[in-house]
């Protein structure tokens, strides 16, 4: 056994409820749902973030993750879900194997949005576009 919980799943060494599974992919129920049905979807292979996965490998997560969007609304019987992805401890990130929340909405279900910001001025806004754009490689 590795020291990756995610792989050990994959390796079946420790149990999940496994919702989908093919080649590449691997889809189990979040031990600590946020509602009913929340689901994690994993590439087989071991990257740590969304900045070191490969894009092949995102591909075939994306494809995964739009399968169990939309059995997640068929068969949990839900009008919407959310995909969430955390990178760094400080998003919340406690797994170090990439991972992709689906998480069933229902209205009144009393998870509630992020509360947001404002810039101060166009300028600000402008200068925070800047300092991105100038770090893409
Ligand atoms: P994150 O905070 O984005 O790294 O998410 C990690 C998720 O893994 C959390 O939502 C946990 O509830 C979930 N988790 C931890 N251990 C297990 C496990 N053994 N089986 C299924 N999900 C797990
Ligand atoms: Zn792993």
């Amino acid at each position: 056994m590795n020291d990756c919980l995610f792989c050990n799943i994959i390796k079946r060494e420790i149990p999940s409820d496994i919702v989908f599974e093919d080649e590449h992919t691997l889809a189990f129920l979040d031990i600590n749902p946020n509602n009913l049905g929340h689901t994690l979807v994993i590439p087989k292979d071991h990257h740590e973030n969304l900045g070191s996965t490969p894009l092949a490998t995102l591909t075939n997560v994306m494809e995964t993750s739009q399968k169990v969007g939309k059995a997640i609304m068929k068969g949990m019987e839900v009008e919407g879900f959310n995909v969430i992805q955390n990178n760094g401890s400080v998003a919340g990130q406690a797994i170090f194997h990439i991972h992709f929340h689906i998480i069933p909405r229902v209205s009144d279900d009393g998870l509630r949005h992020w509360p947001h910001k404002k810039y101060e001025s166009p300028e600000e806004a402008a200068a925070v576009a800047k300092k991105i754009t100038d770090a893409i490689s």
